[in-house]
């Protein structure tokens, strides 16, 4: 399986970063094994002294499908849950810079934590899922679907047209504003609506 994101799908969090708005969907990969789950910790990796927190929506693509018209892209998705892509920040900046490849900022083990998965309908009107991330109890991001640039239906009908989504493969839809550093010893608190998802501590 594997792991797709957005980038910059919040007009906040993409001019915090100095980016334009994009007019199409960006997006990139993690491997599988950046994957946590049931909330085990996050390994501040070595090689980084600027990791990032970005909670983002994730949905969990069900069939397989390639070039997905986009009024059809409904049927390819019916859970949502919860993520961080975890970002060297520093290390981005430097491959960005240099016009080069994001993997080491974006890809490297444990980046990419992931809650449990709820059906979508529990999570209301998929145009209107709020979400917001705590760390050590203060709320320091906070968004809504209804904020994204491009849909999840516009993302899967988009990603879809370059390569095929199998199912199981997740997909990781941008991030609002607040991004910022994470320390060792601080705890991670996801919410979805007042649902909380997602729990852990950076290690
Ligand atoms: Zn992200």
């Amino acid at each position: 399986m594997k792991l797709i994101c957005i980038g910059r799908n919040y007009v906040d969090h993409a001019k915090e970063l100095n980016n334009s708005v994009p007019e199409k969907p960006v997006f990139f990969l993690k491997p599988d094994s950046a994957l946590v789950r049931n909330n085990k910790p996050f390994f501040y990796p070595d090689f980084s002294e600027d990791v990032h927190h970005e909670i983002e929506l994730v949905i969990r693509i069900q069939r397989l499908g390639r070039s997905i018209p986009e009024r059809f892209a409904h049927r390819y998705y019916s859970e949502i849950g919860l993520g961080i892509d975890f970002t060297a920040r520093d290390l981005q900046r430097e491959m960005k810079q240099k016009g080069l490849p994001w993997e080491i900022a974006k890809g490297f083990d444990y980046s990419a934590p992931v809650s449990h998965f709820i059906p979508l309908q529990e999570a209301g009107a998929p145009g209107n899922i709020g979400f917001h991330l705590q760390v050590n109890g203060k709320t320091v991001q906070q968004g809504s679907s209804s904020e994204m640039i491009f849909s999840f239906d516009r993302i899967i009908a988009y990603v879809s047209g370059f390569m095929t989504l199998k199912t199981g493969d997740l997909i990781f839809t941008g991030t609002p504003a607040g991004v910022g550093p994470v320390e060792i010893g601080d705890h991670l608190e996801g919410y979805l609506g007042d649902r909380k998802m997602m729990d852990f501590f950076v290690k």
